[in-house]
């Protein structure tokens, strides 16, 4: 059975041999799994998120202050 390896899509043979599959090298492997922490570290995009949250909640009290102190 042959199967890509996904990190440089070359053909490799799966077997028991082959300790990286489905990699075709332990270097393709770490390759692969950098990719995933850069995904994972890439979420603190989130942070940002919340942040821009807490700034429109933070904003309501300030309106509704507004109102009360126009009515
Ligand atoms: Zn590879």
């Amino acid at each position: 059975m042959n199967v890509n390896c996904p990190t440089c899509k070359i053909e490799i043979q799966w077997s028991k041999e082959n300790a990286y599959r489905p990699f075709c090298s332990h270097r393709c492997q770490l390759i692969d799994l950098g990719a995933w922490a850069a995904e994972e570290h890439s979420i603190p995009g989130e942070p940002a998120f919340h942040e821009s949250r807490y700034d429109e909640e933070a904003m309501l009290p300030c309106k509704l202050d507004e109102e009360v102190f126009y009515s």
